[in-house]
Order: C-alpha cells, then structure tokens, then sequence
C-alpha cells in the first residue's frame, strides 16, 4: 500500500496526504462520539485531482469517504474503524468560480466554506439565504450531500431547493459536468437530485451552481410566548396569510429549553419577566422597507393577542437585539449538552399534526421512562423538531443512555405512526443505517439499493452509510 501512498502523493503532492496524528482531527466526528480509523485524508485541489484520485482508488478497491467540514451529525463523514478508507477532504477546493446576478446563480466549488458562499453573494449586492449554526465551518459540498435545511427552509426551501447544476466525480473516477444554470431542464432522469442527499454514497460533488436571491430591504424578528404547540400552528396559519413569503424562519422551542438556556448561559436575558408553556421565534424579510415589515408585524401580533393565540410578544428592534433573540434559539443544543448525556432525534411530521405528536409522544416517553425530560424545539414552519430527551433530573445520565435504543423506538415509532420521518434534515449516515430499515418499505429500500449497485458497484464510495 505504500505504492499505493505514492501515487496519492504524485496526483496530490506529499504535503497533502496526510498519515498518522496528521489526521487526527479528521477522523473524529463533530459531536466526539466515534473516532474511526483511515490509510490517509487526501486533501485534493482540483476536480481533475479527485478523478484521479477516484480511479486509484477503483484499481486499489479502496473505499473512500468524502469530507466537508466534518460537522455532519450522524456518523457520515468519519470513516469506519477498519483502517481501510482514505478521507478524501474537500477542504482546497473553495473557489468562487463565477457570480451571475442577471441569472441569480453563483458557481461554487464544493468545499467552500457555508459563510465564505453567504459573503460571496452579500458582495455581490444578493442573498444566499442557507443558514445554520455550523456555518462558519461546514462546506456547500456537505450541505448538498446530506441536503441541509437550516432556518430560512420555510421560504427558500432546503439546500435542494437552492441548487441549480452540480459537477461531480462519479465511482469510476469520471466526472459529469451538470453545472447548468438552467431553472428549467426537462431532459431526462434527475442526475442532479440524485446526488443531493446522497451523503457521499453515489459519488463526489465537486462544485455546484447555486441560486442567489435579491437582498431583503428589512429583517424583523419577534419573540412570542403561547400556551400550546397547537396555538403555535395557529399562529403559523395567521402569520402566512398576512404576510405570505414575507415570513422566513418560524421556531418553535418549549420553556423548559430556556430555563435550560438560563440555567447554562446565566448572561443571556430571557424576553419575558415570566414563563409560558411555550415560545415562537419568527423572521419576516421584507422586500419593501422596514416600515412595510413594520407594520405587517404589528398587525399580525395585534390579531394574535386579540385572538388569544399569544399570550405576550417582544419585537427586536435593532440588529443586536435580533441576533439576541436568534442566540437563545441556538444556545439550546450547546445548553442541552451543559446539562449532561441525551438522547437526540432529528424528525418531522407533517406540519398539521405537530401538536398531537408532541402531546402523545411525551406521554409514551413518560410511560416507558417516568421522569425523562423533553427539550423540544425546531423548525415549526418546516414540520421539524428536535425532539430530544435528556435523563431524570437526579437521574443517572448513563443509566439512561443505556437504554437509548428503546427510547429511539418509542420515538421513532410514533414519527411514523404520524407519516413522519426519522430523520428530517441531519442525513442517515451510520448512525441511522440500520433504523431507517423499519420505516422504509422493502420496495423502497430495494429501489435505493439497485441505484448503490448500478453507480458504484464495487461499493467503495462512502460505504457502511445510508444503505
Ligand atoms: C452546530 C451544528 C448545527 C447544525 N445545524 C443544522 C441545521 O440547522 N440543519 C441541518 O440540516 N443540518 C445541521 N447540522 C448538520 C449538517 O448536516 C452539517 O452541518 C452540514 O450540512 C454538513 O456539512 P459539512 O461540510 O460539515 O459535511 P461533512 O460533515 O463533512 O459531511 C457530511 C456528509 O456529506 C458527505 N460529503 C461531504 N462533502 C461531500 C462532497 N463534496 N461530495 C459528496 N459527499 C460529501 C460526507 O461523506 C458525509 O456523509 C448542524 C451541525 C452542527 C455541528
């Protein structure tokens, strides 16, 4: 395998195959559950490298698996404990390759950095409007491979949504240039969307086109406190119609995720002297002006007070107090794992039934565990929630954590039992491999495999994942 190392090193250069503790940071996964094990993380600079690399890898059967910014949450981007893989790190390959704002796309290469493509498009006067908490550090190639959501899917849809044309490095080292900036393309079978999601498992994205969108003229975000996840739905129905796509971000999160958020983050100001059951988070982007958005606000939070849907309401009124507003949402996970051990799931239902799947689960996750505590929050408008659930409170956290599976059953039955899906936005990866299996039919899941065989027969293209 050395011969193997050296024609890494001659399509790469040495300083870019990386061996030993080199790799460290690389082969742990972001919430530091799995530490796997790999041959190398080959750091590739150009789509021509990572096809040369690609085919290597065919002639030694080496799986590979491709690497963003490794802050995938269910075990996607860590290779298995094997020793067999390389990483193939995507990280060089952050170019902005072109803007076109008559078109609205930008042509990005896959391992730019989330935040990198944001600024890329703020300079050019437009709007990307993908935005979740790793940012700062995941790449556009991941979000596309695991088709991230984040907290503006209520208007601009999930990472999907927000792709035009992918190129990518297929299992025999080929590569398909579907980079097209076309909003309409009805030739065929959908190559692009088959990539997407993938996680890796088909092949390597290696830049895409993405569409950019005109700049709001104004933000607003209001904070508003409810008695019920169904007054929460309410409250969605009522925001839509007064204000149409106008309303970006719409998060639900329970109090008992604030007085943990109090509790680890005592800096922080809570919005209310006192507590309600429950709590929205909502963002209006406004084409018009900030006064236009001004007034949609206030008339839709006057009708709610008066329609008894929110109990109280507070509106940012400047940049600082809105990302104040928006910290507290995203301190809930970082406070959740303050707090100690849990048990996390990523699932959605249909956006209708959310109250009766919050109020029936808790009661089964209390039936089978009395005294488990729920920390539920998410993307209410998109029919996600993080429904996780942390130990008893003097409770022993890994006690608790043995049982894990079960809890997951209970869980994950009633998604289902609600037409729901065990994993709305974070991927399957490894972690979900063998649980999606109860859920999909044996149709579907042979379908899923016919493609793994027919794009990558030899499986070495992010294997042990999805399927
Ligand atoms: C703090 C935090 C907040 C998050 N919030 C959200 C959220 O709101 N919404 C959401 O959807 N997700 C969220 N995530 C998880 C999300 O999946 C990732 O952050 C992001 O999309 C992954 O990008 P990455 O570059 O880090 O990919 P990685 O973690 O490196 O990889 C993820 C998967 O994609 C594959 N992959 C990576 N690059 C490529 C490529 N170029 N071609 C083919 N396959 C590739 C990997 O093999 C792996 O299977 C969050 C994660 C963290 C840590």
């Amino acid at each position: 395998m050395t011969d193997f190392l050296d024609a890494c090193r001659a399509i790469v250069g040495a300083a870019n195959v990386l061996t030993g503790t080199d790799m460290a940071g690389y082969l742990t996964d972001w919430r530091r559950r799995f530490t796997g094990s790999a041959r190398a993380v080959v750091r590739p600079g150009s789509t021509e490298e990572v096809a040369s690399l690609v085919r290597l890898c065919q002639e030694h059967r080496v799986p590979v698996v491709p690497q963003g910014g490794n802050t995938g949450l269910v075990l996607g981007s860590v290779p298995d404990e094997s020793g067999a893989a390389i990483v193939l790190s995507l990280a060089r390959m952050n170019r902005i390759r072109a803007v076109d704002t008559i078109n609205n796309t930008m042509t990005v290469e896959a391992g730019c950095v989330l935040e990198a493509v944001q600024n890329a498009a703020a300079d050019a006067g437009r709007l990307f409007p993908l935005s979740l908490a790793a940012e700062g550090s995941c790449t556009i190639g991941g979000n596309l491979a695991t088709n991230a959501g984040g907290t503006a899917v209520l208007r601009y849809g999930n990472t999907r949504d927000l792709c035009l044309g992918l190129e990518v490095v297929t299992a025999q080292g080929e590569v398909w240039d579907g980079l097209r900036g076309l909003r309409k393309d009805n030739t065929g079978y959908d190559l692009r969307n088959l990539f997407i999601g993938a996680e890796g498992t088909l092949g390597i994205i290696t830049a895409c086109v993405l569409k950019i969108f005109p700049q709001p003229q104004a933000q607003l975000t209001a904070f508003a406190a409810m008695r019920s996840p169904d007054d929460a739905l309410a409250l969605l129905s009522l925001t839509q119609e007064r204000c149409g796509a106008a309303l970006t971000g719409f998060e639900l999160m329970s109090d008992f995720c604030l007085q943990l958020v109090a509790k680890h983050f005592p800096q922080m100001r809570l919005p209310f002297p006192q507590s309600y059951p429950q709590y929205v988070l909502l963002e209006l982007s406004d084409s018009e002006s900030e006064e236009h958005a001004n007034q949609l606000l206030e008339a839709v939070i006057s009708e709610a007070l008066e329609r008894e849907l929110i109990q109280d309401a507070v509106v940012a009124s400047s940049i600082a107090q809105s990302k104040a507003l928006w910290n507290l949402r995203e301190h809930i996970p970082l406070a959740q794992a303050e707090e100690g051990k849990n048990i996390k799931h990523d699932v959605s239902v249909p956006i209708s039934r959310i109250g009766d799947f919050i109020r029936d689960t808790d009661v089964l996750v209390e039936q089978a565990f009395p005294g488990a505590r729920m920390v539920t929050f998410g993307h209410l408008g998109d029919g996600n929630l993080h429904y996780n659930v942390s130990p008893p409170e003097n409770g022993s956290p890994d006690a608790f954590i043995a049982h894990q599976e079960e809890i997951n059953r209970v869980v994950h039955d009633s998604v289902n039992r609600f037409g729901g899906s065990i994993s709305a936005e974070h991927g399957l990866g490894a972690l979900k491999r063998d649980e999606i299996r109860r859920y999909k039919s044996e149709v579907e899941l042979s379908l899923m495999r016919t493609l793994k065989q027919a794009l990558d027969p030899h499986n070495l293209m992010n294997p042990g994942k999805v399927i």
